[in-house]
């Protein structure tokens, strides 16, 4: 079968085997090599000095973690969305009482820097953006570099959902500023659902000693005192530890710059195959993904901006029923849209373990499959 959704993506047979190895004592010596050799592996792909924890959760609780470590009830935070997992970090900090001030953009569109600069401006009071660096829902890249000039320069805390991006498009954490990062184990890192890992800046360390918002799991001054002896304060997911460490060399012998590359060539190659099919991809090109794909159900209405009348007329795919051909015919698993996007785009995600065959397969595949599925 070939999974080609956005997470979990496939894990190379080194992962597997990794995690075929047996327990051993997560306060012993052993485990405490492990850690320390995934953490300063961790900070080469995070590219930070700063400090990378890795917890025993899916990516939300990533995100959730990012915002109680820093963050107290009434605090006042821009909360900025283009898609489903914008608007769920905004919900987040929502529950757990912060005021959250909402700047959304439509989905299909990438987040306006300038937009962002407004609303600071307008509202002094704001402590912290939360923004998400790929919107997997949508296949949007954002621009972090030009986001957290505006956020930086204007001494706001930036807060990073960039699951689905990192280890796969260049996020260079220090460079960027970015004060609190988060990604997920399941995404572009190769490995099993089960962890997700967070930097903190040393900005993040300032506003975590002032942070009120309740946290038992998720204290992160109880984090960095574990790291210190090789240790996290819970049980962790030692399976997926030991995978991460056989993909994070992977990672790093491939070079960083060849991952980044691989993902930019597959993912034009995606787009490339996805528009001479016929097909309209749906989100504004100059942002477009390289780890997912997003493409429209609806005909193409003319050149330039693929959002232009995309909601106007009648769909020309069966979502669903493509869905399901490429699966039970081709042995091929791609995502639907969601929320809103539900039956009018489809999600190919091409990242972590992907090369050019395998687009060249699916897309060979979607030949096949179209013509069953077309309304
Ligand atoms: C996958 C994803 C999440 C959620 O991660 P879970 O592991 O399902 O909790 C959040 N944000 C983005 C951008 C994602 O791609």
């Amino acid at each position: 079968m070939q999974l080609r959704v956005p997470g979990p993506t496939p894990c190379p047979p080194q992962a597997l085997q990794a995690m075929g190895r047996q327990m051993v004592n997560h306060r012993g010596r052993e485990f405490a090599g492990i850690l320390n050799s995934v953490t300063t592996k961790l900070k080469q792909v995070f590219q930070t000095e700063g400090d990378v924890f890795i917890l025993t959760s899916s990516g939300t609780g990533g995100l959730e973690a990012a915002v109680v470590n820093t963050l107290s009830p009434n605090d006042k935070v821009l909360a900025v969305s283009c898609g489903a997992f914008g608007e769920r970090f905004g919900n987040i900090a929502e529950q757990y009482g912060a005021r959250v001030k909402r700047l959304n953009f439509e989905w299909g569109k990438a987040v306006d820097p300038e937009a962002v600069n407004k609303a600071l401006r307008a509202d002094s009071d704001i402590k912290a953006v939360l923004v998400t660096h790929n919107e997997t829902s949508t296949g949007i890249t954002n621009s972090i570099s030009e986001i957290s000039s505006v956020v930086k320069g204007l001494g706001k805390l930036l807060i990073v959902d960039a699951i689905s991006s990192l280890a796969c498009i260049d996020l260079p954490v220090d460079k960027c500023h970015c004060d609190v990062v988060v990604t997920g184990s399941q995404k572009g890192w190769m490995v099993p659902p089960g962890v997700a890992m967070v930097s903190m800046s040393e900005e993040a360390w300032q506003a975590h000693a002032q942070a009120k918002m309740p946290r038992y799991y998720w204290d992160f001054t109880k984090a960095r005192e574990y790291l210190l002896k090789g240790q996290t304060p819970w049980t962790p997911a030692v399976s997926i530890c030991y995978a991460l460490n056989s993909t994070l060399d992977l990672i790093l012998s491939e070079g960083l710059v060849n991952v980044f590359a691989r993902h930019a060539r597959i993912a034009q190659m995606t787009r490339e195959g996805i528009k001479s099919l016929g097909l309209t991809l749906f989100s504004e090109a100059s942002h477009a993904s390289n780890t997912v794909t997003a493409v429209s159900a609806f005909a193409r209405k003319g050149e330039g901006d693929a959002l232009k009348g995309y909601f106007a007329g009648e769909p020309q795919i069966d979502v669903p029923k493509l869905i399901q051909v490429l699966r039970d015919e081709y042995d091929m698993v791609v995502a639907p849209g969601q929320r809103k996007l539900s039956g009018k785009i489809f999600r190919i995600g091409h990242l972590g373990l992907v090369e050019e065959s395998d687009i060249k397969m699916l897309l060979e595949a979607l030949t096949g499959a179209l013509p069953k599925a077309r309304l």
